[in-house]
């Protein structure tokens, strides 16, 4: 896939882009059978999405994106709009404001909790829905039209393309989404939400039903990655001071009631949605995306919490192996201390040696990199390793 910002290159075996690609392609291959799960039907128009649809896609910060199965599929961002309306009204508001109506506590609870609403003056945090619905409140803008706008001029500069809104599933979740309405309502009966709270409903359901693709999600998660700044286009998303805001409320927050969990085994800032995606951060190097329906008892996607789990334990991507390795490099050891220790290959200079230690495979897929490298123009091809 080319197009005005993007080209696709050849991927010369034996080079660290194809062992990328071998490293997703194994992936992709070891689950794309895994049946388990079931894909979300609380909204009408999600319960349409085909189970077998799986894309995985890694952008890295140096602009590069190495992509394999669906991963141009459309489909709608929904919970992970959540951090990324953060950020925006981090930056209408300041933190002292935003902070006052939504706090940066987990629950434990399901992202669709109630309960807590009714034990303290605010919600939890920006990842419950309660918690997203005060922050939509709080976005700047003239009217509906110009709050709206704002958000998609907001994702346009994270996914460096034109962004819309889904209207089927936007007036399904309209229709249907009774159980974020009585949060709003709750909400304004505590001074959460001070007015017009349908219109932010309205909002609400707008952001999540924002049409992405994988690709999209891991070019927005390389853009966090990046202290804020679009690797693809050098186009500045969000204000670097409020990086360290939002990639936090992912770490704590951002896999629902599994999010402890997530921080033990995967151990990187993420966000999940109820369409199947899921999007992490590796802060300096890349951002990783899966996209695949079927989703676990909390609403995580099946496939893309495997993905996750491997490609953070097999490449030492938890942010803890990462941040002691790095001692050991300062105190200027020339090998880790424990020999047990995965390799922090993402340390190196050059990000693509994060994925070094993978045997090339056979590999169907396409690298993506930024105009103007002096590379000529065309198709990746699968090769046998
Ligand atoms: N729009 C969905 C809702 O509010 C988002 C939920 C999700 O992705 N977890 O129910």
């Amino acid at each position: 896939m080319s197009d005005a910002t993007h080209r696709t290159i050849s991927v010369p075996e034996g080079t660290a882009q194809f062992r990328i690609l071998a490293a997703l392609n194994e992936l992709h291959l070891k689950y794309r059978d895994l049946s388990d799960g079931a894909v979300a039907d609380y909204i009408p128009e999600l319960a349409r999405a085909n189970p077998r649809e799986f894309g995985i896609c890694v952008a890295t910060t140096d602009g590069q994106v190495y992509e394999v199965g669906d991963a141009s599929i459309p489909f709608t961002i929904q919970s992970m709009s959540k951090p990324f309306v953060y950020g925006r009204a981090l930056e209408d508001r300041g933190r002292d404001a935003v902070q006052e109506k939504v706090g940066v506590e987990p629950t434990g609870d399901a992202f669709n909790s109630i309960i807590k609403l009714d034990l303290a003056n605010r919600p939890h945090n920006p990842c419950v829905n309660a918690g997203a619905i005060a922050t939509t409140s709080l976005l700047s803008g003239d009217g509906p039209t110009a709050r709206l706008n704002h958000i998609l001029d907001m994702f346009k500069k994270y996914a460096g393309r034109d962004i819309h809104v889904d209207m089927s599933v936007f007036m399904s979740e309209r229709t249907t989404g009774h159980r974020n309405r009585a949060m709003a309502y709750l909400m304004l009966n505590f001074g959460v939400i001070e007015s017009n709270v349908e219109e932010i409903l309205d909002l609400y359901f707008q952001q999540c039903s924002v049409i992405v693709t994988c690709r999209d999600l891991a070019v927005m998660a390389a853009t966090l990655a990046n202290g804020g700044v679009n690797p693809m286009t050098g186009v500045r998303a969000v204000e670097h001071q409020y990086i360290r805001d939002i990639l936090t409320v992912m770490y704590t927050c951002g896999m629902y009631d599994y999010a402890g969990e997530w921080a033990y085994t995967v151990g990187l800032p993420a966000k999940s949605g109820v369409s199947g995606g899921i999007l992490a951060v590796v802060p300096n190097h890349l951002g990783i995306a899966v996209y695949s329906p079927p989703l676990d008892d909390r609403g995580n996607s099946v496939r893309g919490i495997r993905v996750c789990e491997d490609l953070s334990q097999n490449f030492g991507m938890h942010l803890f192996d990462a941040m002691l390795d790095d001692r050991a490099m300062f105190a200027g050891q020339d090998e880790s201390p424990n020999t047990e220790k995965r390799q922090p290959a993402q340390l190196e200079s050059n990000v693509t040696d994060v994925f070094h230690a993978m045997p090339p495979s056979t590999t169907t897929a396409n690298v993506m990199q930024p105009r103007g490298n002096g590379q000529s123009s065309n198709q990746a091809e699968g090769k046998d390793a």
